[in-house]
């Protein structure tokens, strides 16, 4: 593998993703602070950068090209928000890079932050050489609560007519190529009851049972859900999963419940469908809505709502973004994920994509994270091989 051949870590990179993770970006809030950072520094290297706000002018995505060649381009894209820290056990400040025994911790360090910080620091060496393709830095907002701020930058892509050949979507796969993951969609199920007495409870409609009637017929389609499996070895749980993974509701025991909701998410691998649950879902709320004691309160109801959705990703080990990070790692295999990324919307837009980035999506999310020094290390080496390739065919040319 050329990653062994590797150069010692930039102290740039580390320097760089110091500055990151200080950037309090949890999903919840703005990160124009770090998006802002990011354009003065490459202003430094008179790069300009295009930046996509929404539509609440609170957050934004950022594009910036470097170089000039006239091969369609090569995407390095990455999310800025972080997913929250409250309520986690940390040894030492999330937002404050603490490095010991080979490892940086820090919020963000794997997912993924330490991705944007190494291309970053290949900035000074991109724009030194004569690239035959350029290299658009692409990073977006508000992936954490389910790739919400990147079909802007997609869309902002496609309009100005940028040819791309490949998109390298740099979450934490341990350098790995990763060419398929699973697709998702949540639900948000609220449940309107009458709220009174709990002495009067027959004659009213508790919200919980109401959910809970619904949630026990979500049980049964878990047992559909593995009728859809796919034949790709590769993944885990080859089939959609469903998990209920939040609930409240109620407000004493001597009251009728007034109001419950839970969210509940569907993820399915690609070539299999998550509509046996999204028409599912709706049927069940269908059938409930027709209990007597629904009927006889009219003000008692029910609504799901989908508040998150993203496709499923696949690709094939010939894809032009497979074949690059192939030749850029020297890997010979490719992996499928059961987490989701901004894969699937770069190549639905028709760019060919891959998932490849340094750190291990095992410590995503989780207190404590880190990444390796050496995924750092590798990630520098894989863009500096990048480089190369894009250096040498214009020396070829
Ligand atoms: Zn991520």
């Amino acid at each position: 593998m050329n990653l062994q051949a590797s150069q010692d870590l930039s102290s740039n990179t580390l320097s760089i993703l110091r500055d990151l993770v200080a950037f309090d970006s949890t999903s919840y809030r703005s990160n124009f602070d770090l998006i802002d950072y990011v354009r003065v520094y490459l202003e430094g290297f008179n790069i300009q950068s295009e930046v996509i706000f929404n539509e609440d002018q609170n957050k934004a995505n950022l594009l910036a090209k470097i170089g000039s060649g006239f091969e369609p381009a090569i995407v390095l894209s990455g999310h800025t928000d972080v997913v929250p820290v409250g309520g986690q056990n940390w040894l030492s400040d999330p937002f404050s890079l603490t490095v010991r025994e080979g490892r940086a911790y820090g919020r963000g360090t794997s997912d993924m932050k330490g991705f944007i910080a190494s291309v970053l620091a290949a900035v000074p060496a991109m724009v030194k050489a004569s690239l035959s393709r350029p290299v658009y830095i692409a990073l977006s907002y508000d992936e954490e609560v389910g790739c919400a701020g990147v079909p802007s930058l997609i869309d902002f892509i496609a309009h100005q007519q940028i040819e791309i050949a490949t998109c390298i979507i740099g979450e934490p796969s341990s350098l790995k190529p990763v060419t398929a993951h699973t697709g998702k969609h949540v639900y948000t199920c609220q449940f309107h009851g009458t709220p009174m007495h709990s002495s009067l409870a027959p004659e009213g409609v508790n919200a919980i049972s109401y959910a809970g009637r619904v949630i026990a017929e979500i049980e049964n389609l878990v047992q559909i859900a593995k009728t859809f499996a796919v034949k790709d070895t590769r993944f885990t749980h080859p089939y959609p999963t469903l998990n209920i993974g939040r609930i409240s509701g109620g407000k004493a025991v001597n009251i009728v419940a007034e109001h419950c909701q839970f969210d509940v998410e569907c993820r399915y691998p690609p070539g299999s469908s998550a509509d046996f649950f999204t028409i599912g879902l709706q049927q069940i709320m269908q059938s409930v809505a027709h209990l007597p004691m629904q009927q006889k309160h009219p003000s008692a109801c029910a609504i799901c709502e989908e508040t998150v959705s993203y496709p499923a990703f696949s690709s094939t080990d010939a894809s032009p973004a497979a074949q690059l990070v192939r030749r850029l790692t020297g890997a010979n295999e490719s992996y499928a994920v059961n987490y989701g990324t901004e894969a699937g919307l770069f190549e639905k837009a028709g760019f060919s994509s891959v998932v490849c980035g340094p750190g291990d999506i095992a410590q995503a999310h989780q207190p404590n994270e880190f990444i390796a020094l050496s995924q750092l290390t590798a990630c520098d080496n894989m863009l500096n091989s990048l480089l190369t390739e894009l250096s040498v065919k214009e020396a070829m040319s």
